[in-house]
């Protein structure tokens, strides 16, 4: 089966209330992690690349790798672009044989992000095979790789807004704003609670919107991005050993089950894989000093996630058997 895009995935996704996993990826051991997972979870997966995966791997090597995927499995999987910041970029990505992007205006006024978006679908859709797209409106606080919002700067989505933007750009799912953040960092302390352990609880997610916004779209899918959970079992091995992550949070994984089973079709998840990552290669260094061959620490980094991303499929996403 060669690349696809996300149409029919999220129909079924949507039908079925669960939701793909869109899993960021920069090297080798990272694609493998994700797809093997998917492939002894049966399920269909997103791979995505950001502008800084582009600048840190180069696309042909990111393109080759995900395609080396598809035959090595044999799974419905998508090579989406990630943040797409304007119609050129998009464009490059689309003739360089990615089967969906997101072009991400949703810094710019409502009228602006409109026309960019629009022109990017015109585009996209005019291109054989078709080429999905996923837009944004709203804006989530933190930072992943080129896109920075300080806390408090966020905006959630507003609902009423949504059918024009859909309606006027014809794009195929839209990012929205309920809460989730980017990076591990997700809330300052002061917006949390803390649990008897001292562990940070964060502010729940505003199912409200997503509600208000899926009854004005209906059938049509939603995508939450900066939807890592930071869970904390890698949180501790990464300080354990030697590592110094503190008050790293993300928003509970619960959450993200229940918007899967809503209009939610696509959940991106990064910074658990980063962690996952960095988990397996510090406890490795810590264990065997002696070691210098990097198949043995990457290795290790790469089992964890692909773990965490077997895990995210069964317990968070529902994908499992859907492929
Ligand atoms: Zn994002």
């Amino acid at each position: 089966m060669p690349l696809v895009n996300t149409k029919e995935m999220f129909e079924k996704a949507y039908k079925g209330g669960y939701a793909i996993g869109a899993f960021n990826c920069n090297n080798m051991e990272i694609v493998q992690a994700i797809t093997e997972a998917a492939k002894e979870c049966n399920s269909p997966v997103i791979l995505q690349v950001s502008a800084g995966a582009r600048k840190y791997a180069k696309p042909v090597y990111l393109r080759k790798m995900v395609e080396a995927a598809v035959e090595d499995t044999g799974l419905p999987i998508v090579l989406h672009l990630d943040h797409g910041a304007d119609f050129e970029m998009c464009k490059d990505c689309i003739d360089g044989g990615f089967t969906s992007v997101m072009i991400d205006a949703s810094s710019k006024p409502f009228e602006e992000n409109i026309e960019i978006t629009r022109k990017v679908v015109e585009y996209a859709h005019a291109h054989k095979p078709y080429v999905t797209v996923e837009a944004e409106l709203g804006t989530l606080a933190g930072i992943e790789d080129d896109v920075k919002v300080e806390h408090g700067s966020e905006s959630y989505t507003k609902p009423e807004d949504v059918e024009e933007f859909v309606r006027r750009t014809g794009c195929d799912s839209l990012a929205i704003a309920i809460g989730t953040s980017h990076g591990a960092y997700k809330f300052k302390p002061e917006q949390c609670t803390r649990d008897e352990n001292g562990v940070l609880c964060p502010p729940p997610l505003r199912f409200d919107i997503l509600e208000e916004v899926s009854k004005r779209l209906p059938g049509f899918p939603i995508v939450l991005h900066g939807s890592s959970s930071v869970n904390q079992e890698y949180v501790k091995i990464i300080n354990d050993n030697g590592g110094d992550l503190k008050d790293a949070v993300g928003v509970p994984e619960k959450q993200l089950r229940e918007a899967a089973k809503l209009a939610v079709c696509k959940i991106n998840i990064d910074s658990d894989l980063r962690l996952a990552m960095t988990a397996g290669i510090r406890e490795h260094f810590n264990a065997h000093p002696d070691h210098f061959d990097p198949r043995q620490y990457v290795g290790d980094g790469r089992k964890y996630v692909k773990e965490l991303v077997k895990h995210k499929i069964t317990e968070v996403l529902g994908s499992n058997d859907k492929a």
